[in-house]
């Protein structure tokens, strides 16, 4: 049994838990979702659409704000519980903050940043990105159960999920979860930055490479994004320039996003820029070199200077 650990805040589920989700199913075997915090009922019902043998509930006071150690101590208890054969989870930030923790406590492999699984019916080999992602490596974990395996954002498609045919069952798991054993004391939650964004809940983003050529002209794809409702996201020259906060970075060194619809707008397609977008579902590219790589990856190509197509697209949008 796979076990994946959905990640709520506030009571809203973030919607890579559906990507880790859509992974453990496709890796086959029956599959169990967990979901810690408090008052989470609403979550444990979306999740309850899944194709799973049950969603688990721990509900408690103290995991109302995140902590690692509440994190850590619960879902410690819970594995030692349903023994599962694998967990699975999204590569959040969260899950950054606990999940090495929680595979040290048990002494278990973790395998970060997982892109894809192979012969998903054998023996279970993961790919993940190494090199700032310019190669993959293929791994598999060594050691007793369960194995800890986090998914790469837009990785696996959150709409390839199965949904069951009936709202599987909701159980409250009768967790122990002692406030007096947590450590931190959680301030406001994770943001890199004042008022940073979170690109990768982003459903639209409009991204600016290089071919944006001067700070001034960030305007003009502005416009798009307010036309799209998009997000403003770039690549890394822009943010290093200074013309854009470093949280709308787009790569192995920023965000990695999965939107539904990605513009970029005068960027080349590096491989560093390529990894952060590239499970974007849509990808619109506009660059005047016909060369330019992110051709290779993108659904629809506009070969064109992008200070014409652009205002041309916004006219268009605002009809
Ligand atoms: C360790 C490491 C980590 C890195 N991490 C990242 C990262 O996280 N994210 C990232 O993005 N990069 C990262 N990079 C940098 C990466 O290698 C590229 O240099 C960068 O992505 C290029 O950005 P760009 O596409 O905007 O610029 P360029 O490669 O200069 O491309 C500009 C593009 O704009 C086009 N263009 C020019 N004028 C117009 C116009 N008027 N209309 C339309 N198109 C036009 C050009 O044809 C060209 O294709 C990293 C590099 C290293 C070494």
């Amino acid at each position: 049994m796979i076990l994946v650990v959905a990640e709520q805040r506030e009571g809203k589920l973030n919607r890579a838990s559906w990507e880790a989700i859509a992974a453990a199913q496709h890796a086959g075997g029956p599959v169990k979702i967990a979901v810690l915090g408090s008052a989470v009922d609403a979550v444990a019902s979306e999740l309850a659409a899944a194709e799973a043998a049950e969603v688990i509930v721990v509900d408690a006071p103290a995991l109302e704000q995140y902590t690692s150690d509440g994190h850590v101590m619960t879902l410690a208890a819970l594995i030692a519980e349903e023994q599962p054969s694998q967990v699975f989870l999204p590569h959040t930030y969260q899950t950054r903050d606990f999940a090495p923790a929680l595979a040290a406590r048990l002494q278990r492999a973790l395998i970060t940043d997982v892109t894809a699984l192979k012969a998903p019916r054998g023996a279970m080999v993961f790919v993940r990105p190494v090199f700032q992602g310019k190669m993959s490596a293929e791994v598999t974990a060594e050691g007793p159960s369960p194995h800890f395996v986090t998914c790469q954002i837009g990785a696996f498609r959150a709409d390839a999920a199965k949904r069951g045919s009936a709202p599987a069952s909701v159980r409250k798991a009768a967790i122990d979860v002692d406030a007096s054993k947590i450590r931190q004391k959680p301030e406001a939650p994770f943001k890199e930055a004042k008022q940073a964004v979170d690109l990768s809940q982003a459903e639209r983003i409009v991204a600016v490479g290089r071919g944006i050529k001067a700070q001034e002209h960030l305007e003009v794809a502005e416009q798009l994004a307010q036309a799209l409702g998009a997000e403003i996201a770039a690549s890394r020259p822009i943010c290093d320039a200074g013309w854009l906060p470093m949280d709308r970075q787009i790569g192995s060194s920023g965000q990695t996003v999965a939107p539904k619809l990605y513009l970029a707008l005068g960027i080349s397609g590096a491989i560093q820029h390529l990894v952060g977008m590239k499970g974007a579902r849509t990808i619109v590219a506009i660059n005047k070199d016909p060369e330019a790589p992110i051709f290779e990856i993108a659904d629809y190509g506009i070969e064109g200077d992008l200070f014409e197509v652009v205002p041309a697209l916004i006219a268009e949008l605002k009809k």
